[in-house]
């Protein structure tokens, strides 16, 4: 029996997409194959990553501007990528350090550039200073920062802006749950696992014009003018990923779009926060104005009743509800698939814990 999937990543997808992928397991549209079975050279392979393209384009507003890409090494391998095709050895960027995926984005990229931290608000990483405070360096060829920190469940409101130096934006965790203004982005990047499909590759967006710079040795697998012209296929891709993220995309179109899944996505937070905040049982303690919609992480009030919350929790029909080792609690992962009843459902598990233990 599918239980409502509270995980991190790998995290839950629509059961119409698992479906839809199960139909054509033995044979994709009468190809007389599996997808899976096909060349990536085939007009199967290659249709579903125009298609790719194109929903990407139309759902996030990215115009030919920008190269579309689908990149192997999850959104860690881009920590590296990024400064590779955009910085010049020896070049500058800035980076805002809110949590641990961006502290993990700095040590990568400072492999590769010359990397100032704009802001760091460890070790609590509980809220997002004002942008108009941060140190950006001088010569910066990009301000990189991580727009929901999936661990500590923070997320920024809106894009900063600094004067039109390029916004490397990683959304692992919140693409396509809301509509973005992509017009001061130069990279944004998500790895597929959270809001569009299962794990093993990136998904990026990157202008154009800063391609140029770089003027140095990159590997084929990153090279983003390189991939552009290549469909994504400087090596033989993870045509399963391609498959499922094709589905995924769909579901979001079919679905109505970025504007409708940020209603949906709303809705969800707004119902977990507030009986968090109200339950006198559990607490987060992320400033308010920069709670994440997507990862929701909290604690009981004593770390020993944990172990018991998780297992009931199973047997109540959730999954995945244990919170990351860097910040303890629990967590609750709710992002485009999981369904309000999902919340619902852990509302209604949490309310019964507390009475029982309050
Ligand atoms: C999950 C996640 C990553 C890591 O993705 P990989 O596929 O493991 O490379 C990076 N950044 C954020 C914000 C994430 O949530």
């Amino acid at each position: 029996m599918r239980k409502y999937n509270f995980y991190p990543g790998p995290s839950t997808l629509p059961a119409e997409v698992l479906e839809a992928y199960g139909e054509e397991l033995l044979e994709y549209q009468g190809s007389g194959a599996s997808f899976i079975e096909l060349s990536h050279r085939s007009d199967e392979v290659l249709g579903c990553h125009e298609r790719i393209v194109a929903m990407v384009r139309e759902l996030l507003g990215a115009g030919e501007d920008y190269h579309v890409l689908l990149l192997p090494g999850g959104a860690i391998g881009q920590y590296a990528a990024i400064p590779m095709n955009l910085v010049a050895e020896g070049g500058k960027a800035s980076l805002a350090i809110t949590g641990h995926w961006s502290a993990i984005a700095s040590s990568e990229m400072a492999k590769f550039c010359e990397l100032h931290t704009a802001v760091d608000t460890r070790p609590e990483c509980r809220t997002i200073p004002d942008p108009s405070s941060w140190d950006v360096a001088d010569g910066s060829e990009f301000v990189a920062f991580v727009d929901n920190e999936t661990i500590h469940g923070v997320e920024f409101q809106r894009f900063p802006s600094f004067g039109g130096v390029p916004l490397v934006v990683d959304q692992s965790s919140n693409i396509l749950s809301r509509p973005v203004d992509l017009s001061d982005v130069g990279v944004l990047f998500a790895c597929l696992q959270k809001n569009l499909g299962p794990s093993g590759l990136a998904f990026v967006i990157v202008r154009e014009d800063l391609c140029d710079r770089r003027g140095r040795a990159v590997p084929s697998v990153w090279d983003y003018p390189k991939q552009a012209s290549n469909q994504s296929m400087a090596n033989t891709p993870p045509t399963f990923q391609f498959r499922m993220a094709e589905l995924m995309l769909h579901w979001v179109k079919d679905r109505g779009g970025v504007e409708r899944m940020a209603a949906a996505n709303e809705a969800k937070a707004k119902a977990l926060y507030d009986y968090i905040d109200s339950s006198g049982y559990y607490s987060n303690k992320v400033d308010p104005k920069f709670r994440s919609r997507m990862n929701v992480p909290f604690f009981l009030p004593e770390p020993a009743q944990e172990a018991e919350f998780v297992s009931g929790a199973f047997d109540a029909g959730i999954l995945g509800i244990k919170g990351h080792r860097a910040v303890g609690g629990m967590r609750a992962s709710i992002y485009n698939a999981m369904p309000q009843e999902g919340v619902d459902a852990l509302v209604s598990y949490m309310k019964d814990f507390a009475e029982k233990h309050g």
